[in-house]
């Protein structure tokens, strides 16, 4: 498959053909940076693992050049950061049993430019090649505009393809903002308790972004606990780890529906939640 960055790179744990490692996927992550998709996408690569039937394969649209970097990596150039980070998101792709990771190395400014086509054909044409009956990317509360663009990007390149070659569903997930805020009827709920010790090692393969003090692998373990506690106050917890998202699989399948009023509508429905409690109460 011809990608439009020199640097851009697809790799397939297992070794075999590039073609049919994309062909046997069945769930898709897009992300903005390494270590993205084990931190929203976990459902994905829970659904796939150990299943011979199934196949989860990550996309990672830039090059992770900007990375913050701290303690054994404080020095590390830019080049040099990329170079780790690519390494970290192959390691989880293995860890987690990957079909195939994509690295699509675009810097963000080129993700964020809404005028770039190139990063619209490249998710094309791996969706084409991949016809994954799921996707999963990054939420559009996200308070990261890389995040945002990459979510934008995705709905972009589907709607651009016919509708055969389109997943059965899009979905839209936590990094930067939790879901916890949306309405109970207005989330998708993926219980993600299984295999507690793959998703600690998924997120903890990224040291460099952990080292310096962001601890997100327990932030993420963290936050999916808290999912699963704080989602209804009556009884026992029926999971241990919760994963919240958006469905945009309407936005998709719909070219006329702005991405803008369609996360407005959340919005506007907690507001009006919130307001009939207090009038309810006051
Ligand atoms: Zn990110």
């Amino acid at each position: 498959m011809e990608l439009h960055n020199s640097g851009a790179e697809i790799y397939v744990p297992d070794g075999s053909p590039v073609d049919a490692a994309l062909a046997r996927t069945t769930h898709l992550a897009v992300s903005a940076h390494q270590d993205d998709i084990e931190i929203m996408a976990y459902h994905g690569i829970l659904e796939c693992f150990g299943r011979p039937d199934r196949g989860f394969t990550g996309v990672t649209v830039t090059n992770g050049s900007g990375s913050p970097r701290d303690g054994l990596y404080g020095k590390y150039t830019d080049v040099e950061m990329q170079v780790v980070r690519r390494k970290e998101q192959k390691k989880a792709a293995f860890v987690g049993d990957y079909s195939a990771h994509v690295f699509l190395d675009y810097s963000s400014g080129a993700i964020k430019d809404k005028a770039n086509a190139q990063v619209v054909n490249d998710l094309k044409k791996i969706i084409a090649a991949s016809k994954p009956q799921v996707i999963y990317t990054h939420n559009l509360a996200d308070k990261h505009d890389t995040h945002v663009a990459t979510a934008l990007r995705i709905i972009h390149a589907l709607r651009e393809l016919p509708p055969d070659s389109r997943p059965q569903h899009l979905y839209g997930c936590e990094v930067w903002r939790s879901l916890d805020w949306l309405n109970d009827n207005d989330k998708v709920i993926f219980n993600v308790e299984a295999h507690e010790n793959l998703a600690m090692s998924l997120v903890g393969v990224f040291d460099s972004q952990v080292c310096g003090g962001k601890r997100y692998d327990l932030a993420t373990m963290g936050r999916r606990r808290a999912n699963a506690t704080y989602l209804a106050s009556h009884g026992v917890d029926e999971s241990t780890s919760l994963i919240f998202a958006t469905d945009l699989t309407p936005l998709m399948n719909d070219g006329q529906f702005d991405a803008g009023e369609y996360i407005q509508g959340f919005i506007k429905r907690f507001a009006q939640e919130v307001s009939s409690r207090i009038a309810k109460l006051a």
